[in-house]
């Protein structure tokens, strides 16, 4: 699988729940810093599968900017 498509099946999997950039990289075992899950949660919120808003990380339990995928 292509790292876009980690992380989409990721945070799918955690559904309804949102989960921060720190925890999807660890989530699906990014090592590489180049990697940074950011632009790719950036991009996944952009379409209608997904929302970016603040909140609190379901994993870190920290508020920040995370992520969650839409529907049930
Ligand atoms: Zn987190």
């Amino acid at each position: 699988l292509s790292v876009p498509q980690k992380i989409n099946d990721y945070i799918t999997s955690l559904r309804p729940e949102p989960v921060c950039n720190k925890c999807i990289a660890k989530g699906v075992g990014l090592t590489n810093d180049a990697a940074h899950p950011a632009q790719i949660t950036k991009a996944l919120a952009t379409t209608s599968d997904f929302t970016q808003e603040s909140g609190t990380c379901s994993v870190c339990k920290d508020e920040k900017k995370v992520i969650h995928a839409n529907g049930t």
